[in-house]
């Protein structure tokens, strides 16, 4: 039985990893699951799954998440601390699917193990790349891309060279506001901006996909990951979601990764890797469905992916403000304290603020670091808050 961890499992990605588990009796143990303040929906995995530990974030939880395991025999435990805890009981596998920067030190600390982790917090990669890999080398752990576009890619690369690459492209779905004009962008809602088209996804990534700052922060999750060059990533319009990402390789041919929207292929293929088992999701009939469409994305309506380009020449420490940023944005849209397209004025604001007060792009040096940076650009985005126009 492979020892199993899951980071993040009442959320989206969590739910769903779960769900895969759940089809393979007997192949699985799992040893921690954490969440935030759905305790209920913690502690009936934590039963249905018979964990050993169950982790709550939050320490003002842990008296309902503690009665709701009574007599169970399952630990209960909260707070960071906790976490970190439950990253270095021995797995196999650990899930890494907290949302946000605060799924950075649970991951980090498991890689400890030499385990290997399966990344969907793609924030951990935008904010301490070049750490998160040196330590995975550093302990033998291995790091395997949960999102589906750099699943998609590194599928696309069984078999190759790293050097034999020109280009990676990833495909966008244009999300919720792909086809609305600007004017109507700046009076869009938290609710028509918390409704995917295509994918079913937390609120918080599924507005990021309408911003395009999912797109953004995926871009330089591809540069760390793969290790390719800025300009050699490129963003294209899919709005079927069908096609997931290709690589272009020196020979002019582009392999492409083709599925049904359903995050279980890729959470799937990281959970089997390197084999391949048999997944519950839609076969595409590419003759019912008869076209794939393509365009540019429009950086005009969507500004996110030139702030990424500026934050990926920077490097160092850019990655963990723009990151700090956007969440601080996105917290002050979904409080609608801001509007729609003052997100990116406001990411926009804080690294330059940043880059004339700190200088932005020193080198990482430790995790520490980083966290420092995130805690800057994170006050500094609400400090400027009332400056960006709604
Ligand atoms: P979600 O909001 O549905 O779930 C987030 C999980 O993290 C929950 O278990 C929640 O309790 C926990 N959490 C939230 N804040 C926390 C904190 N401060 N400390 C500890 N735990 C906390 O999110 P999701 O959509 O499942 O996304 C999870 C990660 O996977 C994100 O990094 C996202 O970008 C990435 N991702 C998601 C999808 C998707 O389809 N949902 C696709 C690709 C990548
Ligand atoms: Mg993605």
């Amino acid at each position: 039985m492979r020892r199993i961890t899951v980071f993040g499992s009442t959320g989206s990605i969590g739910v769903n990893t779960l769900d895969l588990i759940a089809r393979r009796p007997g192949a699985f143990q799992v040893v921690a699951l954490s969440g935030g303040r759905n305790i209920k929906l913690l502690a009936e995995q934590a039963r249905a799954f018979r964990a050993e530990v169950a982790v709550t974030a939050h320490e003002d939880c842990l008296p309902a998440l503690r009665e709701a395991l009574a007599g169970t025999g399952i630990e209960a435990t909260a707070g960071k601390a906790a976490l970190i805890e439950a990253a270095l009981r021995p797995a196999d596998w650990i899930m890494s699917a907290i949302v946000g920067a605060a799924g950075l030190a649970p991951g980090f600390a498991a890689l400890s193990q030499g385990t290997t982790l399966a990344l969907a917090n793609k924030e951990s990669l935008v904010t301490a790349g070049p750490l998160l890999l040196a330590e995975a080398a550093k302990h033998n752990a291995r790091l395997l891309p949960v999102d589906s576009e750099h699943s998609a890619v590194f599928q696309a690369l069984v078999g190759e060279e790293m050097a034999a690459v020109e280009r990676i492209i990833i495909t966008a779905s244009g999300g919720a506001f792909r086809d609305w004009p600007i004017e109507k962008l700046a009076h869009a809602t938290v609710a028509q901006a918390s409704t995917h088209p295509n994918w079913a996804m937390g609120q918080r990534i599924t507005i990021d996909s309408a911003s395009f700052f999912n797109k953004a922060l995926e871009l330089i999750e591809t540069k760390e990951y793969f290790g390719v060059r800025p300009e050699q990533i490129e963003v294209l319009v899919h709005p079927e979601s069908l096609v997931h990402a290709l690589v272009g390789f020196k020979d002019g041919a582009l392999m492409a990764h083709l599925g049904a929207p359903d995050m279980r292929h890729a959470i799937g293929y990281a959970l089997n890797w390197p084999e391949r088992a048999e997944l519950p999701v839609t076969r595409l009939d590419l003759a019912k469905i008869g076209a794939l469409t393509f365009r540019a994305p429009d950086e005009d309506r969507f500004p996110a992916l030139r702030l990424a380009r500026e934050v990926m020449a920077m490097g160092g420490t850019a990655g963990a403000a723009f990151n700090a940023a956007k969440e601080a944005a996105l917290d002050a849209f979904i409080g609608e304290e801001i509007g729609f397209l003052a997100m990116s004025r406001l990411v926009e604001a804080v690294l330059t603020e940043m880059t004339a007060r700190h200088g932005l792009g020193k080198p990482l040096d430790s995790l520490d670091m980083v966290m420092d940076t995130d805690a800057t650009a994170r006050a500094l985005a609400r400090s400027l808050v009332p400056t960006v126009r709604t």
